[in-house]
């Protein structure tokens, strides 16, 4: 197994970055990462003047995998997330949904024990491990690790976690996989701007797909599978995860299931979720339970 320290980072998803590894179609790796302060945050003292706010989302990589190309899709399986024993958040003005309102900046530091988090000494909340940002590099202008998009980047979805197979665009070849900005604990919408941010370590495998069309991104739990949207409203993200949905589901049943049929299911039983609303685009994600493509023969 091959392995990235977390030194290896990059700021921005960008055909320009050099690779720090190139691995095998099928590799397993093992990232290593900083928090999304890059550790920065020692003490709920630390003076947000002092923070380097370059340094913020940092992601490790990126990975070359051999073969892959534009067009193929890589597929990233989660296979383990390992965290540290404790995590930051911080929330202030301009931050998160009560950025109006909120007149100081303020850090909490929330120790893990015992396979929880426990928020000021008072709430036990469980782990629920994900990765924040994961994506590729772009074909054209670099996005900042801070940005969600087609390729992936800062989505802040929960259900990015161990068990959980992502599927990304290859744009440029190679196509540069990197990630970071683990949380430990985060609730769809990620109000305050922070989830439970931690360092920790990703463990993956990656292979390249060759010949398949799908919307990305997307991913697939043991129960369901999730198409992915990241947009400047909830509006078009809900409008861009819908459509993405609605044209796997005709494509793959090769227009057996036609667009009325295919809204129609996804209104019956597809279920809209908010990943997060507080980063430069939202993101949403359009679950349908794995049961209706198997009854459609669909195999993603
Ligand atoms: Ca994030
Ligand atoms: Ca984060």
């Amino acid at each position: 197994m091959y392995r990235i320290k977390r030194n290896q980072i990059v700021y921005a998803m960008s055909a320009l970055n050099q690779p720090v590894l190139r691995v095998e179609n099928g590799a397993t790796v093992l990232f290593e990462t900083c928090d999304c302060f890059e550790n920065q945050i020692k003490s709920v003292d630390t003076e947000f003047e002092a923070l380097d706010w370059n340094r913020i989302n940092p992601a490790t990589g990126p990975v070359y995998i051999e073969g892959a190309q534009p067009g193929d899709i890589l597929e990233v399986k989660i296979e383990h997330i390992e965290i540290a024993d404790h995590g930051v958040m911080m929330t202030g003005p301009d931050l998160g949904m009560l950025g109006d309102r909120l007149s100081k900046n303020v850090i909490r530091l929330i120790p893990i024990r015992d396979s929880k988090a426990v928020y000021e000494g008072r709430v036990e909340l469980p782990l629920k491990p994900m990765i924040g940002v994961i994506g590729t590099a772009p074909a054209g202008d670099p996005v900042a690790c801070g940005t969600p998009g087609e390729h992936g980047g800062n989505m802040d979805c929960t259900i990015i976690g161990e068990g959980t197979t992502l599927y990304l665009p290859v744009n440029v070849p190679g196509a540069l996989l990197a990630m970071g900005d683990l949380h430990a604990a985060m609730g769809d919408g990620e109000v305050s701007v922070c989830g439970l941010e931690v360092q920790g370590e990703v463990t993956v495998t990656i292979s390249v797909l060759k010949d398949r069309q799908l919307p990305l991104p997307l991913a697939k739990t043991a129960s369901s599978m999730y198409a992915i949207a990241s947009a400047k409203t909830l509006d078009e993200a809900v409008l861009d995860a819908t459509r993405n949905l609605v044209g796997l589901l005709t494509t793959m049943t090769n227009g057996t299931l036609n667009e009325y049929d295919a809204v129609n299911l996804l209104s019956l039983t597809g279920n809209l979720q908010i990943c997060q609303v507080v980063d430069p685009l939202k993101t949403v994600r359009f679950e349908l339970n794995l049961q209706y493509l198997q009854q459609l023969g669909i195999t993603l």
